[in-house]
């Protein structure tokens, strides 16, 4: 065997895929899961979005197109920047990936060089230091706890910082915490990012997902040439299948992301961009009625999960945003993927251990299912 590379033999599989893996394996056996497991809204893409790019197709719109995105789209990425986060970006500071998931991959790939730290506060989404890592540089974890709601205090930021500190990561509202950083946090870190000329990756992806009175804030209000803004059509519009992802900046990273890019993977799917645009276009406000509907269903879907798993035994700060509840499990079993491997194979319910998460003793429960199945889970779980 030649054997793998260096980079890739310590590159850790997704422990969700490893979990979505073992629940198909339970449903061929015939075993009803159910699954709190993966990462993506249950809704279906709404229907003005699908009718777009289904006329995109038609139209013939099946070609190749500048790497960075077509110019309309990246005109309404810019218009919705300025709309909803009082950003001021040109189509020029903007590039289209496929998924956010890229577009983060890209900017890690276009920043660091090898050594090069990058503060993630955590509990954080898995990707981000896999990313870091496979693009040689260094995660540094910054700890949020449970008894602030998993909120960064911008302090422990700074106790973290190195002469090798390069970038640092926000993920408000995030994944697996649904923490939703207030303006305070979000300024401090974009004004530190500045002062220390390191640069902010803002990863917004969750942004629409936010329940009663706490407001999303971008950092690039505050520190504009050193913030990267990633956001994209997955979670927002149930477009996860789509592949559709965007960030915008500083013209000098944008540049270097979009030749990354162009030498990996081309543009986002060509019918995927057509239809994001008519997402971001909104006719008759029908993406907005789609985004509060949504968010409406998130909302009574957290406050019956947030309940009942407290009233379990198993202690779960309250969310403020994203679709996931993040409970510690040390009730079930000592070590998360212990639990995990309880609650799928006694229980029959599919959660993602914390453990690829920086989140030891937790369990991540997504709550973007029914509240049926909220209900059987939680029916199951009591049975334990
Ligand atoms: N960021 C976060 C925090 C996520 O949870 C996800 C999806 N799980 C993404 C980015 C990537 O989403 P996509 O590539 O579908 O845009």
């Amino acid at each position: 065997m030649p054997g793998l590379s260096k980079r890739l033999s310590s590159l850790k599989p997704s422990s969700t895929l490893a979990v979505t893996a073992r629940q198909i394996e339970l449903r061929r056996q015939g075993v009803d899961v159910v699954s709190m497991a993966a990462g993506e809204p249950d809704f279906d893409t709404p229907d003005h979005v699908k009718a777009a790019a289904i006329r995109a197709i038609e139209a013939g719109k099946t070609k190749y197109t500048e790497v960075q995105g077509i110019f309309e789209l990246r005109q309404a990425v810019a218009d919705k920047f300025a709309r909803e986060n009082g950003l001021s970006y040109t189509p020029e500071q903007v590039s289209v990936s496929n998924g956010g998931k890229q577009a983060l991959y890209n900017a890690f790939m276009a920043l660091l060089d090898e050594g090069d730290e990058v503060l993630i506060p955590a509990p954080y989404w898995v990707s981000y230091p896999e990313q870091v890592r496979l693009a040689g540089g260094v995660p540094v974890s910054v700890p949020t706890l449970a008894k602030d709601d998993y909120v960064l205090d911008p302090e422990r930021l700074l106790a973290a910082l190195t002469p090798r500190s390069k970038v640092i990561v926000l993920n408000s509202p995030g994944n697996p915490t649904g923490a939703v950083f207030p303006e305070g946090v979000i300024k401090a870190v974009a004004e530190l990012a500045a002062e220390r000329n390191l640069m902010l990756i803002s990863d917004e992806i969750y942004e629409h997902i936010i329940y009663g009175a706490d407001k999303h804030v971008s950092p690039a209000r505050f520190a504009p040439d050193h913030t990267l803004t990633v956001n994209g059509a997955s979670k927002a519009f149930a477009m996860t299948g789509w592949r559709l992802g965007f960030a915008a900046g500083p013209v000098w990273l944008i540049k270097a992301m979009n030749s990354l890019q162009g030498q990996v993977t081309t543009n986002a799917s060509t019918p995927a961009q057509y239809a994001a645009l008519e997402a971001l276009r909104n006719p008759d406000g029908l993406t907005t009625a789609f985004v509060e509907m949504a968010r409406t269903a998130f909302s009574r879907r957290r406050d019956l999960i947030v309940k009942g798993l407290n009233d379990l035994g198993l202690p779960t700060p309250t969310p403020h945003g994203a679709f996931y509840a993040l409970a510690d499990a040390t009730r079930i079993r000592e070590n998360e993927v212990d639990a995990a491997r309880v609650l799928l194979d006694e229980a029959r319910v599919a959660v993602v251990p914390g453990t690829d998460f920086g989140a030891p003793g937790r369990v991540r429960f997504s709550y973007a299912c029914s509240e049926g199945q909220i209900t059987e889970a939680l029916a199951r779980i009591r049975l334990l």
